[in-house]
């Protein structure tokens, strides 16, 4: 950020007073502008004990496999950031079930959340963001072609908590490479 989105002015880089980090400062106007980090949401959509996947048509990691996910949007929540997602990636309507993961990966500066959720019909299809889609049982999860790690971690807890009965939440983070 060069400029200041309320005024116009050139922006400096220092600390406020009584603040502990450095931030983006206008100081003509004023203004704060506070970077945080950003919210990816989507949902692990299940159809007779089967996962829908996306093959992505866009950069990053054009070609690679995922869940239907993407940047919430100011004004909605998070339930329907997910739903919505999943609309646009996959054609596809779900019934949300809980919060399934929530997996910080700070150099990124993102947080990722995944539903549980269940597909409502199998009338789902490519969207524009999307090369394929399909359903994958436990044993046809392309592993070596998911397209991220929040992605393969957020599947892989799916399986281990399916074979032991019980599905519980699970918060996670993604370290630095
Ligand atoms: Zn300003």
């Amino acid at each position: 950020m060069n400029y200041c989105c309320t005024c116009g002015a050139t922006i400096a880089i220092r600390t406020p007073p009584g603040d502990a980090l450095p931030r983006h400062v206008c100081d003509a106007c004023g203004a704060i502008h506070y970077r945080n980090p950003r919210m990816v949401v989507g949902a692990l959509a299940e159809w007779d004990g089967r996962i829908l996947l996306c093959r992505r048509a866009i950069e990053p990691r054009l070609g690679k496999w995922t869940l239907p996910a993407g940047f919430m949007e100011i004004g909605e929540t998070v339930a329907q950031a997910a739903a919505r997602e999943t609309l646009e990636e996959a054609n596809a309507r779900l019934e949300l079930h809980d919060m399934y993961t929530v997996i910080s990966v700070p150099q990124a500066n993102q947080v990722h959340l995944f539903y549980r959720a269940r597909l409502l019909d199998l009338d789902f299809s490519p969207g524009e963001e999307s090369l394929e889609t399909a359903l994958f049982g436990e044993h046809e999860i392309p592993w070596e072609e998911i397209a991220f790690r929040t992605v393969a971690m957020t599947l892989r807890h799916f399986f281990t908590d399916r074979i032991s009965g019980a599905f519980r939440f699970h918060a996670g983070e993604i370290p630095p490479p």
